[in-house]
């Protein structure tokens, strides 16, 4: 069922900690699986997406935007004969170093740990997934495939890569990711750009007619207007999206196709050296580009937006300088490993926090007269 360059489990290159054959499920499975079982999963539902989870029930979260990456990726997996198993572990996890308040947060995190190495979000997936979670008595972390742990970690810096071993080298030699990697990556892409119209357009931040101007969503407006005449609201909205994410994954799907077939892949070593084969078409990524300068002036650059980052700015900046200054304020667990590398003991708390939290705890170390 599987095409011969696909990531299978004859193929794999395994786990760090050997660990016996899983009954009645794949090992890719058994990722996916631990993966949801996971404390850095669930929190997701509390952290930010592009709005704050208190704005309004409706937005996406890290976690319903991760499930809907999951669902694109998983569709497209299957159309090219990859491992589905695999690549919906790699979406499902693909968030899940990510701090609270979204790209505002990690921002800020960065900026605070500049001079101890840095704050990467995708780098800080893998490590929940290799060392942060506490779920298992025989290894820290999750003890994931390869292969999952491969895809987890999108981008690297160099400097972090050469630190990695293995795991870092394609970022040195410019080697690719296994094609299920490759694929989660743009199914994120495909994700936020459409819910985040979507979401955009519930809060009234953007409106319909400056959507006008974004041809790639115009065109399907007008078809479904076409189809559909005097169509209007949360349906004609609607309408339009989906037929954006299904005009991203045809279009995918068609051109790694023929990607694939023109770089004669065949195994999952060729993809190693082939250069990058999921992509979109020549035609459809000026469209994409467009769009996501929109949503960049539009969206998440809006006043109402950058006031909500800037306090996030404030808050994670505020709780970083609380902790480095004195680290006893840290929680027991925290304290054990600050011992070792204080400010990536720090950086680890509060990047493992959600939103509210975070505020939470910006309330009890700075508002005066909270008591706990
Ligand atoms: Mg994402």
């Amino acid at each position: 069922m599987l095409a011969t360059y696909a990531v299978s489990e004859a193929n794999s290159r395994g786990r760090h900690h050997p660990e016996p054959p899983p009954t009645a499920r794949g090992e890719f499975q058994r990722d996916r699986d631990r993966i949801i079982h996971s404390t850095a999963f669930r929190r997701l539902e509390y952290k930010t997406q592009v709005f704050v989870n208190h704005e309004g029930d409706l937005f996406r979260t890290r976690l319903t935007h991760s499930i809907e990456v999951a669902q694109i990726t998983r569709t497209i997996a299957r159309a090219l004969a990859l491992n589905e198993d695999l690549a919906e572990a790699i979406a499902l996890a693909h968030d899940l170093g990510h701090t609270p308040f979204g790209h505002a947060g990690q921002t800020a995190l960065n900026a605070c740990m500049k001079a101890y190495g840095g704050f990467e979000h995708n780098l800080q997936s893998l490590r929940t997934v290799d060392l942060l979670e506490e779920h298992y008595a025989d290894f820290d972390g999750l003890n994931l495939a390869y292969e999952t742990r491969e895809g987890i970690l999108k981008h690297c810096s160099r400097e972090n890569a050469s630190a990695l071993g293995a795991l870092g080298q394609r970022f040195l030699d410019g080697t690719q990711p296994s094609l299920e990697a490759q694929l989660a990556n743009l199914a994120d892409e495909i994700a936020y750009n459409n819910h985040d119209i979507d979401d955009g357009l519930r809060s009234g931040l953007i409106t319909l007619e400056q959507l006008d101007e974004v041809a790639i969503f115009a065109n399907q407006r007008r078809d479904v207007e076409a189809r559909y005449p005097g169509l209007q609201g949360r349906r004609l909205i609607h309408e339009t999206i989906r037929r954006m994410i299904n005009l991203m994954a045809v279009d995918l799907i068609d051109r790694t196709r023929h990607n694939i077939d023109a770089a004669q892949v065949r195994t999952l070593d060729d993809v190693h050296q082939a250069p990058r084969l999921v992509a979109y078409s020549d035609e459809l990524r000026p469209d994409l580009n467009r769009l996501k300068a929109f949503l960049r002036e539009n969206l998440y650059h809006h006043y109402q937006v950058l006031r909500m980052t800037d306090k996030a700015r404030r808050i994670i900046t505020d709780l970083f300088g609380a902790f480095l200054s004195d680290p006893r304020l840290l929680p027991p667990q925290y304290q054990r490993r600050a011992d070792t590398d204080t400010p990536r003991a720090i950086a680890d708390y509060i990047a493992g926090m959600t939103d509210r939290y975070a505020m939470k705890e910006h309330r009890r170390l700075f508002a005066v007269g909270e008591i706990h």
